[in-house]
């Protein structure tokens, strides 16, 4: 068993960590998660998912066989509807699933004179004219809000690789010349949220995770430290390539115990 011994919370990345899309709960993440229950010991699920509301993802979970709450998860969601509330300007064109629309409760969603455009996980629901409604929106003023910038993602056994929100973000920001604000992992200011909810410093936090840019480096920089799960999205090349220095790594989330 693996842990970094000052640490008092942890922040868990979701995809490739404690689940794989399309076939469940990864092994060991069932254990984990309640050997942190049994102690009490704090932590948010942190995820870039964009698909589907907190609710709807602590429900998957359960049928995953993960007892989760929903007010444990952190979604990229809750920074961006925290972002257009304290703006005062309400008015934004959402290119987010049905699904994740309850966590933007008090923004008003609009097809036209938008405020922000925001950008999800559309999946098929992008098309040419939603696209170009949102680049309108944009020359006409509209700040660009992308919910994280993952070019592809894996859509399980079926269709594979496919086209995530990041690639639309950037096309839209090379249309237009706007830049986005990323409001998912790593941005610095997720991170800070999701501590916030936490109510602990960050270097008394390690993050979990699969991803060495999203999980690793985003938490490294906003104070945390880091463990690496050798994981769905993780690589031996990308790790080498970067700049982290996860405090452990383990191939599973079975091997740690707070
Ligand atoms: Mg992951």
């Amino acid at each position: 068993m693996s842990w970094i011994p000052e640490a008092a919370g942890c922040l868990i990345d979701l995809d490739g960590t404690l689940v794989e899309v399309g076939r469940g709960a990864m092994p060991g993440a069932a254990g984990f998660l309640d050997r942190l229950h049994a102690r009490g010991f704090p932590y948010r699920i942190c995820s870039n998912t964009s698909r589907r509301s907190r609710a709807e993802v602590a429900r998957a979970l359960a049928d995953d066989g993960l007892r989760v709450r929903a007010g444990d998860i952190v979604l990229p969601a809750s920074l961006a509807r925290r972002t257009i509330v304290v703006s005062g300007s309400l008015r934004a064109m959402l290119l987010v699933p049905e699904g994740c629309l309850p966590d933007f409760s008090g923004v008003e969603g609009v097809d036209e004179g938008a405020d922000w455009v925001v950008v999800g996980d559309l999946g098929r629901g992008f098309n040419a004219d939603r696209l170009d409604a949102a680049f309108r929106a944009l020359t006409a003023g509209a700040r660009l809000l992308a919910l994280h910038r993952n070019p592809f993602w894996n859509a399980g056994p079926d269709r594979g690789l496919v086209l995530d929100a990041g690639a639309y973000v950037a096309a839209l920001e090379h249309a237009s010349g706007e830049r986005a604000t990323v409001v998912g992992k790593p941005a610095r200011e997720f991170y800070e949220l999701a501590l916030a909810d936490l109510g602990l410093p960050a270097a008394d936090v390690v993050m979990i995770g699969d991803n060495v840019e999203n999980d690793l480096i985003g938490a490294a920089a906003a104070g945390c430290r880091t463990c690496l799960v050798r994981g769905t999205s993780f690589s031996e090349e990308a790790l080498a390539a970067s700049p982290a220095r996860p405090d452990v790594v383990v191939d599973s989330v079975g091997e740690l115990t707070p």
